[in-house]
């Protein structure tokens, strides 16, 4: 490709500015990143409260993040944030002891190891390849791709088994006789938003928690930064060659031999279009995200594919709670992560150490794909409330000991709120029928390419790293 192409990319969240970054490290330099708010980083979000920057998107990465690594080397930041405190608790406040290795359950916990240890030799031999970056092959028991190590040479092969990777990762467990493992797996998985095991291909949950990056979670060997996460992306974005155009209100884009966009009013023409922005088509119900077909030209097959995009419905707010009553540490609230708990809030989680009156923020999802539903009959049906899962999750917090303060007119008084459009996925019968497979035939027809979390993962290193996949694969 000429180095000359002037690209446009969508988005300036953690896939469009790495984006940036990597075709700039190709000497691609002629590129615009369009961003419609007035800020970077996308669901890196990391608002200033009493002058400390808390998280109310994204809050952290492992070592195994490689390419949140390639942006820590450009850009000189490093992950020098508060190490992450937890414990787990009932919904009536008191400590849950079932991880606890000295008081509970002996029994149990050995056999929760042993089937941990079953399952990791699993991934490395039968199911070889399931880590690579992006999910080219999968459907149809082959991989393709970048090894997910410091190096990321190149790799493929042919492996039947890998198709068991469409199934919900419950029957995956099952299949392979450990269910146990999902008692685990569920603690960055569902609480962190990415919905239930018995809805969500194992490809997903195991493209994101590959072996490596459980073993970090288990050991809380995990990363965060000061001055959050969002401050990774602000210091990319001043980096680059060409820092995201903020405020960018993009009405139209055409593609033909050239691809127009009108932005702000105005038309202007590119070689080439990157998207980061939601695919999905259609009306979606959510303050944040518009329908790829309000401002695309999108071809019926882009069409066809994209309506069986859905998205977690993830939110977060921000509460203080009364000096005395601050807890010690995060809290995880096992018994809300399951689909009848639907709207509970599931993490309560407090950034620093020993400081009362920071806020604490609490974590909840609205909606669950039952097994017996078609994709159709899902999209159709309602999602829970975003008010009335707010007043559940209130509740929530003060059957767990805690007192949330009060506004001056006596109601708890919230001190933030973030509503996003989460991990965008496609459920496992379109999964087995090859939409990774279809979507990646179309990388590079009508002169565009699809980035972003749909293409691998919703968490910020599988976001970066399929943008630089994409890069090495189609801007040699
Ligand atoms: C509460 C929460 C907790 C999380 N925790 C973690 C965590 O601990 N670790 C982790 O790795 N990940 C975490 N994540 C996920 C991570 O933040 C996302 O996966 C990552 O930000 C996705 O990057 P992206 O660039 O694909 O999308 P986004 O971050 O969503 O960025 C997309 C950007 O595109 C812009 N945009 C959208 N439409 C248009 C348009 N039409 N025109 C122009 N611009 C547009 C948006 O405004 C946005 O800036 C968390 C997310 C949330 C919300």
């Amino acid at each position: 490709m000429d180095k000359n192409s002037r690209i446009a990319i969508i988005g300036a969240g953690p896939a469009g500015l790495g984006a940036g970054m990597y075709l700039e490290q190709k000497g691609y330099e002629n590129y615009v990143i369009f961003e419609k708010t007035d800020h970077v980083g996308g669901k890196c979000h990391s608002p200033t409260f009493d002058g400390k920057r808390h998280e109310m998107g994204a809050i952290m990465g492992v070592s195994s993040y490689y390419a949140v690594q390639d942006v820590e080397a450009f850009t000189g930041v490093t992950h020098d944030g508060p190490k992450l405190q937890r414990v787990f608790r009932y919904p009536n406040g008191k400590i849950d002891h079932r991880f606890d290795k000295k008081l509970k359950n002996l029994p149990h916990l050995f056999k929760l190891k042993r089937q941990i240890k079953k399952f990791g030799k699993l991934l490395e031999t039968k199911y070889k390849g399931y880590d690579i970056c992006g999910h080219i092959g999968v459907s149809e028991g082959r991989y393709e791709g970048f090894a997910v190590s410091p190096g990321r040479e190149p790799v493929s092969g042919v492996n039947p088994n890998l198709k068991d990777l469409a199934l919900p990762f419950k029957e995956f467990c099952e299949l392979n006789k450990v269910p146990l493992v999902q008692e685990v797996w569920i603690h960055p998985f569902t609480s962190f938003g990415y919905g239930y095991f018995d809805e969500i291909p194992a490809a997903y949950v195991l493209k994101y928690l590959d072996f490596q990056t459980m073993m970090n979670f288990m050991n809380n060997n995990l990363w965060t930064w000061k001055e959050g996460t969002q401050s990774i992306f602000e210091a990319l974005n001043s980096k680059l060659k060409n820092p995201a155009r903020l405020n960018s209100i993009i009405t139209k884009i055409v593609r033909g031999e050239k691809v127009t966009i009108t932005v702000n009013g105005e038309e202007e023409v590119f070689d080439k279009l990157i998207i980061t922005a939601p695919l999905q088509v259609g009306k979606i119900d959510n303050p944040i995200a518009q329908g790829l077909d309000s401002y695309l030209d999108v071809t019926e097959k882009e069409r066809e594919l994209f309506s069986k995009i859905d998205y977690e419905r993830y939110d977060t707010f921000a509460f203080n709670v009364e000096k005395e009553k601050y807890p010690e540490a995060s809290f995880y609230v096992v018994d809300h992560m399951t689909p009848e708990t639907l709207g509970h809030g599931m993490v309560f989680y407090m950034r620093w150490k020993n400081e009362p009156n920071q806020p604490l923020i609490s974590y909840r999802l609205r909606k669950h794909k039952n097994r017996d539903e078609t994709v159709e009959e899902y999209k159709q049906r309602e999602e829970l409330g975003y008010e009335e899962t707010k007043a559940v999750c209130l509740e929530d917090i003060k059957k767990l000991g805690l007192t949330p303060l009060k506004d001056k007119d006596g109601n708890d008084k919230i001190v933030y709120e973030f509503q996003t459009y989460y991990f965008p996925h496609v459920f496992s019968e379109d999964y087995a029928k090859g939409w990774y497979e279809k979507v990646e035939a179309l990388q590079g027809e009508n002169n565009t390419y699809f980035a972003g979390e749909i293409m691998s993962f919703g968490d910020i290193d599988e976001t970066l790293e399929y943008s630089r996949d994409l890069i090495e694969r189609h801007f040699a």
